[in-house]
C-alpha cells in the first residue's frame, strides 16, 4: 500500500501540533513546530475564520497523519468501522490501533510509526511466530507479536529492544522484555488510545 513520501514536519505544522512523526528529533529543540509554529505556505501567517466543514476535514487530516494512512485506505477503515455495532468514531480508532506498525510502535520497537512502518516492511516481526510484512495488518486478540531471529542481532533493532523495555505501553498490549515479544491481551479502549483527536467530526464530516 502506498504511503506519504513528503516532508513530515509540515505535516505537523498544517495541522498545528506535535504529531511525532520523526522520533527523537520531535523530542529535541529542531521540532519544526516549536521554531516556526504557525501553517506553511504563502498565506500561513495569515488569520482566517476556519468553517465547520475545515474543521471536520482537519480532524480527519490529523487522524490519517499521525497513523500513516492515505485517503482511500482510510475510507476504508472507516466504512468498516461503520459497519461495526457500537461508536464509529472509536471503532476507527480502534482498528487504526490494531495496525501492526501501530502495535510495533506502541511495543516501543520503533521510534515513530514511520521507523515502525519501514522495519515491519523489512520482515523484521513476526505475529504467532510467522513473519508478517504488511504495516496494515491487523492484529488480534491473543496474538503474540516478537523479533525474528535473525533480526536481533541488528544495532538498529538491539537499541530499540533496549529503549523498549523503559517504555510505558497501554493496557491492552502486555510485554516482555527478556523475550522482546507482545501479546494483544484485549482491544483499545478509547480512553487508552492517546491520539488528541474528536473522532465524532470525522463521521460528521463523512456522513455529509
Ligand atoms: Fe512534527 Fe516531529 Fe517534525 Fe516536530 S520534529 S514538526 S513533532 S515530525
Amino acid at each position: 500500500m502506498a504511503r506519504y513520501t513528503g516532508p513530515q514536519c509540515k505535516l505537523c505544522r498544517r495541522e498545528g501540533l506535535k504529531l511525532y512523526l520523526k522520533g527523537d528529533r520531535c523530542y529535541s529543540d529542531k521540532c519544526a513546530i516549536d521554531r516556526r509554529s504557525y501553517p506553511p505556505g504563502q498565506h500561513g501567517q495569515s488569520r482566517r475564520k476556519v468553517s465547520e466543514y475545515g474543521t471536520q476535514l482537519r480532524e480527519k487530516q490529523k487522524v490519517r497523519r499521525i497513523y500513516g494512512v492515505l485517503e482511500k485506505q482510510f475510507r476504508t477503515y472507516f466504512d468498516r468501522a461503520d459497519r461495526q455495532q457500537g461508536i464509529t468514531g472509536e471503532n476507527l480508532l480502534r482498528l487504526l490501533e490494531r495496525r501492526m506498525d501501530n502495535v510495533i510502535f506502541r511495543m516501543g520497537l520503533g521510534a515513530s510509526r514511520v521507523e515502525a512502518r519501514q522495519l515491519v516492511t523489512h520482515g523484521h516481526f513476526t505475529v504467532n511466530g510467522r513473519k508478517v510484512d504488511i504495516p496494515s495488518f491487523l492484529v488480534k486478540v491473543g496474538d503474540v507479536i516478537g523479533i525474528r531471529e535473525g533480526s536481533k542481532d541488528s544495532p538498529r533493532i538491539k537499541e530499540l529492544m533496549e529503549r523498549a523495555a523503559e517504555k510505558t505501553r497501554p493496557a491492552w498490549l502486555e510485554y516482555d522484555s527478556d523475550a522482546a515479544q507482545g501479546r494483544i491481551v484485549a482491544l483499545p479502549r478509547r480512553d487508552e488510545i492517546d491520539a488528541p483527536v474528536q473522532e465524532h467530526l470525522i463521521v460528521e464530516l463523512y456522513s455529509r
